[in-house]
Formats: structure tokens, C-alpha cells, sequence
């Protein structure tokens, strides 16, 4: 259902805007109405000290790389701050437009997407030129804890909008309810995300995927999840995360080689 009103043709763009006259847009990280003004003026310096790199425009992921099971990987923000509070927010206390919101910041500050304001709603402007050598975007599926949407798919709206590739959710299931990982070690992550996903080779076979997460912390979900669409006959994964851990230096800022699967992460701090 959340889906459905956040894709963005016109008749959902106009669903949207006519819900605003209810529930009128507001800042993702503090909570400001903001209605038709583009962007947060009390958050601007929030989020510049929470990303990981300032953007200095459209970034590609270096060519040639790959290899390994993840070719390459982004993370532009620390999970910290009003970053942290967002992402909580849209997780833990049903606000599905803050998850979509930040898909639109997650454009914006890793690709140079263009975020238009139309009628108080965030409409980003599909990039010229593809920016990622990927096809299809897939979300990490929700492990569904009392949410009634998931908080990468929402994310991956405006992304896939603006990249010019379809969003797919069906790509990508949960063989079963998983269990919350804070607390637990790597090795403990390894074991416990095993098996834990399967991808469906209808949608994955043949396709360079591009796996959303909205916080990576160890890697082993990720790792699940490109094994899975690997063994689907998925031709490449690459991985986008919205946050990381700070004291977490294995995941690139911006597109560049994965994450180093056998350094030691920090503890996570919720997740
Ligand atoms: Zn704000």
C-alpha cells in the first residue's frame, strides 16, 4: 500500500499533494513543518556533519571492479544525531514519508540528484546519465517487526526514480522471521543470517542489482542477501547503505570497494 502512494506518477504525486493539506511535509531529521519550503534550514549543518564525504556532485563507481560477492559498495552518513533519530522514526514509529525522505536525501547526497518541491512534495529529477552500472534496485526485506511497510523499499522510491531503474521488492524474501542482531558478534551475525534470504531468479537472473539497506553495520545481512541473488543468477551486486556506525571504517563513503568482511566491526548502536 505505502508503495503504491509513493511512486511517482501523477495521479499518486497528486494523491500526495492533496495529503498534505492533512498531514503537511516535515523535516526528516527534526520534525519541522516544512510545507513547500525545499529543504530544512535548522538541519542543513546536521546533516553536512553527519555525512561521511560532501558531495561535490554526481560521483560513478569506479569501473572494473568486482570479483567478490559485493562489487562495490556506498555509505554516505553516519548513523548519529539527526540521522540516527530519522532513521529511528521511520523505522520504529510508523512514518513511512520519513523513510521515502530520506530516499530522497540518500539521491541527492550520493549522486547529485535533483530534489524538486512540488506542492509540498519531494520529486527528484530522474540523473541524465545512469550513474551506477545497475539495473534493477532491490531492497533488504523488513524483518517486519510490527511495521506495516519497509523502510528500504520506501527509501528505494525516489532512488529509482532518479537512477531510471525499476524498484523491485519481490526480488528479494525472507525465508524466515529473523531475530534482532544488536548484541551480537559478527561470527554470531554470520550464522544467524545464513540461509536466511532467497531470491527469486525471475527477477534476479541476468541482473546487475543495486541492494538497499538503510543501516549497514557488520555486513552479514548484506552478505546474506548478495549470496542469495547471486545464487539467483543475478550478474553483479552492488550495495547502497543510507547510515553506518562511526567508529565502522570498512564501508566506503561514497561508490568504491566493499566492505572488508573479515575486519572487526563496532557494536551497532540499535540495530
Ligand atoms: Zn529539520
Amino acid at each position: 500500500m505505502w508503495a503504491g502512494l509513493g511512486r511517482y506518477t501523477p495521479g499518486a504525486i497528486l494523491f500526495r499533494q492533496a495529503c498534505q493539506l492533512i498531514l503537511p511535509r516535515r523535516c526528516p531529521l527534526c520534525g519541522r513543518v516544512l510545507g513547500s519550503v525545499p529543504a530544512c534550514p535548522d538541519c542543513a549543518l546536521e546533516l553536512k556533519i553527519r555525512a561521511r564525504w560532501q558531495s561535490e556532485g554526481p560521483c560513478a563507481p569506479p569501473p572494473a571492479l568486482g570479483g567478490g560477492i559485493v562489487a562495490w559498495a556506498a555509505v554516505p552518513f553516519w548513523y548519529a544525531g539527526g540521522i540516527r533519530d530519522a532513521l529511528l522514526r521511520a523505522k520504529y514509529r510508523e512514518q513511512p514519508w520519513t523513510a521515502v525522505q530520506l530516499g530522497c536525501i540518500l539521491a541527492r547526497q550520493l549522486f547529485g540528484a535533483q530534489i524538486r518541491v512540488r506542492a509540498g512534495v519531494e520529486v527528484p529529477t530522474p540523473l541524465a546519465v545512469p550513474p551506477v552500472d545497475c539495473d534493477l534496485l532491490v531492497p533488504v526485506p523488513s524483518s517486519g517487526r510490527g511495521r506495516s511497510y519497509n523502510v528500504p523499499a520506501l527509501m528505494g522510491l525516489p532512488l529509482a526514480h532518479a537512477l531510471g531503474i525499476p524498484l523491485e521488492e519481490r526480488a528479494l524474501l525472507r525465508t524466515r522471521q529473523g531475530t534482532p542482531q544488536a548484541g551480537l558478534s559478527r561470527e554470531e551475525r554470520l550464522i544467524h543470517t545464513a540461509g536466511l534470504f532467497r531470491a527469486e531468479a525471475r527477477y534476479a537472473a541476468g541482473r546487475r542489482v543495486l541492494l538497499l539497506d538503510d543501516v549497514l553495520t557488520t555486513g552479514a545481512t548484506t552478505a546474506a542477501c548478495a549470496q542469495a541473488l547471486t545464487a539467483a543468477g543475478a550478474e553483479s551486486v552492488a550495495v547502497i547503505g543510507f547510515a553506518t556506525s562511526r567508529q565502522n571504517r570498512t564501508l566506503p563513503a561514497k561508490p568504491g570497494i566493499p566492505f572488508d568482511l573479515d575486519a572487526e566491526p563496532d557494536e551497532p548502536e540499535d540495530f
